[in-house]
């Protein structure tokens, strides 16, 4: 394929690497974005998706990443409103003194002292700490915290036995960053259709380097292959490693040498659609401690709670990442906890996700202690022609913007342009048709089957598979009754499109609903 420089590959499309292809595409950089999966099925898929400024960050000193996190949190619920909302969340406290010496020796070792250095938070460190996050959240839109005791009418009924302050403060949610990270690639092809900026995104496509060329192939495993593009070859300028907890797999496939950079760690999450949990929520999120100090979210998420997280060193391939029975015991345990006279049990999960951090390699004793800051690993080309390679570590979701602002000046100032176009004001919206965006903002659909929202996401939106739309187009994982008649009708839908045989309908269907069950813990209803 002949391409006009410049030209960047960019390997990843995560909510990171979909943002930095958004960002270069505006500046009028040609880009390719390659996924050897489907887009925002890494880390961005699995998330807590909080938008939030890290409050326990302050612990660890990191004021900078804190501040930064805030302000970028302030932008998102300006600027993706179809997207972000603020989120209000309570702190259950035990103690009035407690945690002073723990904070203190997180805050001068920076998390080197590892686990045992954890204790409960009493009242007075906790509202210290709050009183430092409104005050670098300078947001005059959100209320700022308060503290109330346990058993206040309005507040959720956390056990009276254990607890005797709910601390309130607010942060946001993307409810589903999936979304998200589609709407960053919508803006990315407008400004390419309106620049005339080369825009490519290959799902399921893996990339090989060899000297100055890069050859793209398509991945044959778990993909119909119908339709699908023959390998090519391109030359980029310049090749961005947004990989997340890939990013040393990726590496090697591009030939560079490097030491480890990764420290990846996995976190698992359920949703429940426990009815008095909901209702004890009552649109809140709770941020408690587990019995061994690590924080758990118990987050409302639609028409349904979302709870995590665990914190595990994991080294295999991320797409592998499971929550095991332990994970999931160690999560109920908590819920039940916090809220005993819920009755809170295991079967009342509706399914399960885990998602792997891409953590930066540390020598923090606990993983709670290694550093949620971003950076950017600058290669230099082993061969001469070969094209410079940046390999972005770490990053969340509430910075995913000025992360990608800051790897897209280091692309420009490698290829000596300059920035023409900031995103620092720039909206989001979902898409850019008003009636297609409406229905995002209903997802998962209730009723029946939105036909043309599939069919949208399948030419539009890079959807190839059944999981594609499943799990992160149309959100039907989130749906309390997925059914088999849908999955049919949607494999119908590829198979008009030509996306898969139609005489694999039944296949598609049945291994869609075998990853269900095995990855999520997902059930699928007859009809
Ligand atoms: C349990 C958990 C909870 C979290 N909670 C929050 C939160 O509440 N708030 C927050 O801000 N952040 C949170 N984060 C962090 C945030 O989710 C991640 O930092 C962010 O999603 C990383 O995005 P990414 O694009 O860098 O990586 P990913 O989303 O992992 O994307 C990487 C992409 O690269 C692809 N890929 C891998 N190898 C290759 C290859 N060789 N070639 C091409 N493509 C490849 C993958 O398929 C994937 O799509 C959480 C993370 C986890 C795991």
């Amino acid at each position: 394929m002949s391409v006009a420089a410049p030209h960047v590959l960019v390997l990843g499309g995560g909510i990171n690497g979909s943002a930095i292809a958004r960002d270069l595409v505006l500046n009028g950089v040609g880009v390719t974005l390659v996924d050897r999966g489907d887009i925002a099925s890494g880390a961005t898929a699995y998330s807590s998706r909080l938008i939030h400024g890290g409050l326990r960050y302050l612990e660890f000193g990191e004021f900078d990443l804190v501040r930064e996190s805030l302000a970028e949190r302030g932008r998102l619920l300006r600027l993706a409103k179809d997207h972000v909302r603020p989120l209000e969340l309570m702190i259950p406290v035990a103690s009035r003194g407690g945690g002073w010496t723990s904070a203190a020796l997180r805050f001068l070792t920076g998390g080197r002292l590892g686990a045992k250095a954890t204790g409960p938070r009493g009242v007075w460190l906790v509202r210290m700490g709050l009183w430092l996050y409104d005050r670098y959240a300078r947001d005059e839109t959100l209320p700022k915290h308060s503290a109330h005791c346990v058993g206040e009418p309005g507040t959720p009924p956390v056990d009276a036995a254990t607890y005797r302050w709910l601390c309130a403060y607010w942060d946001a949610q993307v409810e589903f960053p999936e979304r998200f990270t589609i709407a960053l690639l919508h803006d990315a092809r407008a400004a390419a259709e309106a620049s005339g900026a080369p825009f490519e995104v290959l799902t399921y496509h893996r990339a090989w380097r060899s000297g100055a060329q890069v050859e793209i192939v398509p991945m044959d495993a778990g993909v119909a292959a119908v339709g699908s593009a023959a390998s090519r070859i391109i030359e980029p300028d310049i090749i961005v490693n947004a990989t997340g907890a890939s990013v040393d797999r990726a590496l090697a496939d591009l030939a560079i040498e490097s030491p480890r950079l990764m420290g990846p760690t996995k976190g698992s999450h359920f949703v429940t659609r426990h009815a008095r949990l909901i209702e004890a929520l009552g649109g809140r999120g709770i941020y408690a401690e587990a019995a061994d100090g690590r924080p758990v979210f118990v987050l409302p998420l639609g028409d349904a709670v979302l709870v995590g997280t665990t914190d595990i060193p994991f080294d295999a391939p991320p797409e592998t990442a499971v929550a095991t029975d332990a994970e999931l015991d160690y999560l109920v345990a908590t819920v039940a906890g916090i809220f005993p006279a819920l009755g809170f049990a295991r079967g009342d999960i509706d399914f399960h996700y885990a998602g792997v951090r891409p953590l930066p390699r540390s020598d923090a004793a606990s993983t709670a202690g290694v550093t949620r800051r971003h950076a950017i690993v600058d290669h230099k080309p082993g061969e001469s022609g070969a094209p410079p390679v940046l390999s972005v570590i770490g990053g969340k979701l509430t910075t995913c913007r000025v992360l990608a602002e800051i790897v897209a000046d280091r692309v420009l100032d490698k290829l000596g342009r300059s920035r023409q176009i900031s995103t620092r004001e720039r909206p989001l919206r979902a898409c850019d048709d008003d009636a297609i965006a409406a229905q995002f903002g209903a997802l998962p659909p209730r009723g029946e089957i939105p036909e043309d929202l599939a069919r949208w996401s399948i030419r539009r939106e890079w959807a190839t598979n059944l999981a594609d739309l499943v799990e992160r187009r149309l959100m039907l994982l989130y749906h309390p009754r997925l059914t088999r008649r849908w999955l049919r009708r949607l494999a119908k839908i590829l198979a008009d499109e030509g996306k898969v045989a139609e005489a694999s309908i039944e296949e598609h269907v049945a291994d869609a609903i075998a990853r269900l069950a095995e990855h999520y813990g997902k059930r699928v209803y007859d009809d």
